[in-house]
């Protein structure tokens, strides 16, 4: 629904407090109560009068001092306002408005937000939800007991690998959890399986060459670092 004077209550305009102080002047509240009532409801001045008009966004009566008299307002404030709410309104209709062609509907669909009504809203329920889970996110019943009550004792969270349950368990981003090992067995080979298996990994040439540098490294080792 949009703002219309109608609609929505407004305070009177300057215009208007102006036109009802010169009904009231000299009198007690007491006194003032029932002639400002049957101001309101339009008893007390002459209907004759052309000058006399209802604020065309306040909707209270004033004189009208304009020399044309052709004002629709009773003041300047409302004069503003009413120019505001015409604009708004104006720019709700051009955008309802525009030639499809003009528009990358798809796009609008999505992020649609109608901000200058007086009840904004978006089309896209999606886009609104996204929207709103950058200001706050939704968690599980059972979760945000357990945040509150982690809270409650003094529990700082100390990063987002901690869990808010309680437990000490780190969660490492990258590495997985999920797999298991078969038990580890131990086994022991001979001398001689040990060289059948490198023979036959590297061949007998690499094999005799890097025993030759390990013995040639040891050497060295011990001549120069001890
Ligand atoms: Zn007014």
């Amino acid at each position: 629904m949009t703002k219309t004077a109608k609609t929505a209550y407004k305070n009177p305009g300057t215009g208007a407090i102006e036109f009802a102080r010169q009904h009231v002047e000299g009198l007690t509240i007491k006194e003032a109560l029932p002639v400002i009532e049957r101001l309101l409801k339009g008893k007390l001045h002459d209907p004759a009068d052309k000058r006399i008009k209802r604020c065309a966004y306040c909707d209270y009566y004033y004189r009208d001092k304009t020399r044309p008299n052709n004002s629709k307002t009773c003041s300047r404030e409302c004069k503003i306002a009413i120019d505001t709410l015409k604009r708004a309104k104006k720019r709700a209709d051009a955008a309802l408005l525009k030639p499809e062609k003009d528009r990358d509907i798809k796009k609008e669909m999505y992020t649609y937000y109608a901000y200058w009504l007086e009840y904004p809203y978006y089309i896209s329920e999606h886009y609104m939800l996204r929207r709103a889970h950058n200001h706050e996110r939704p968690f599980a019943p059972d979760k945000l007991a357990q945040i509150d009550a982690a809270k409650q004792r003094g529990y700082k969270r100390k990063g987002y690998a901690r869990p808010t349950d309680g437990s000490d368990k780190v969660h490492v981003r990258g590495l997985r959890y999920k797999h298991s090992y078969g038990e580890v067995t131990t086994t022991q080979m001979e001398r001689t399986e040990i060289d059948q298996y490198l023979i036959g990994k590297y061949g007998d040439k690499k094999l005799k060459m890097e025993r030759w540098r390990a013995v040639q490294f040891a050497a060295v080792k011990s001549a120069y670092i001890g």
